[in-house]
């Protein structure tokens, strides 16, 4: 469907982040599912900003089984909060610095409270809420860069994260930009994962699902895009 995604597993897409720490300028990451592959058919600024990002990891297994029927050789989901862990990992062990932008307010904090609780090694810059008005940007913008942290994380919901990603980007003094959606609320304890077994199994939508069933109707696009990728095989 025209998106481009990295193939590789976890520790690959780990690799690049620990060389994007290392080397000069603010790379983005972006973690779609199939529902976010489905919206950037029909919104082209999501579309053309997927393709620009510098890594783009599989966060959905109609993804996995779409590159299977269609053989272009995706082998697993790489989640963006698993991603976010081990980056996470490497800031406690290398003492590099985060920032968390986004979330309910006060889900940023509690976020941040828990990072630091479980990796006391990282380094936390700052924090805000996700709630800001489009005049309020740049000055969070500016605040961030005076702090200075190596990886800005982004919790503003799809395509709002990617859109806000996207536009400062070259603005940006951290080397990581990376969106990650409901990941500040797993964090902070607000939204639980999907037991092992679920995820194990591929069903981590499913649970999902059964936790917040409103989400039903942005779902109703997986098996629109089941049919789309068995038809253009
Ligand atoms: N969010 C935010 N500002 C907004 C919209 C959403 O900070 O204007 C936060 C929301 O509170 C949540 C996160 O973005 O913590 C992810 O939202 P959601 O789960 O709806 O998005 P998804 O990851 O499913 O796209």
């Amino acid at each position: 469907m025209g998106v481009c995604i990295d193939q590789g597993n976890l520790e690959d897409a780990y690799n690049r982040c620990i060389e994007f720490i290392n080397t000069k300028g603010c790379k983005m990451i972006i973690t779609p599912n199939t529902e976010i592959i489905m919206r950037a058919q029909k919104d082209s600024k999501l579309f053309q900003i997927i393709n620009k990002a510098d890594l783009v990891i599989p966060d959905g297994i109609g993804l996995i089984y779409a590159s299977k029927i269609q053989g272009k050789g995706l082998k697993e989901r790489v989640t963006g909060v698993d991603l976010m862990y081990k980056i996470l990992e490497y800031c406690n062990e290398n003492k590099k610095s985060i920032y968390i932008l986004g979330g309910k307010p006060e889900v940023a904090e509690k976020a941040c409270k828990n990072i630091k609780n479980k990796l006391p090694g990282v380094e936390i810059k700052g924090c805000h809420d996700g709630y800001f008005k489009e005049e309020e940007e740049i000055n969070i913008i500016e605040n961030i860069n005076r702090l200075n942290p190596d990886i800005l994380f982004v919790a503003l919901g799809v395509p709002k994260q990617e859109i806000f990603m996207d536009k400062y980007k070259e603005m940006l003094s951290a080397r990581i930009v990376m969106g990650v959606g409901g990941s500040v609320d797993v964090w902070a304890g607000t939204v639980k994962r999907a037991p092992k077994i679920y995820q194990k199994l591929g069903l981590e939508w499913f649970y999902r699902l059964l936790k917040e069933p409103w989400r039903y109707k942005r779902m109703m696009v997986l098996p629109k895009f089941m049919i789309k990728v068995l038809f253009q095989k």
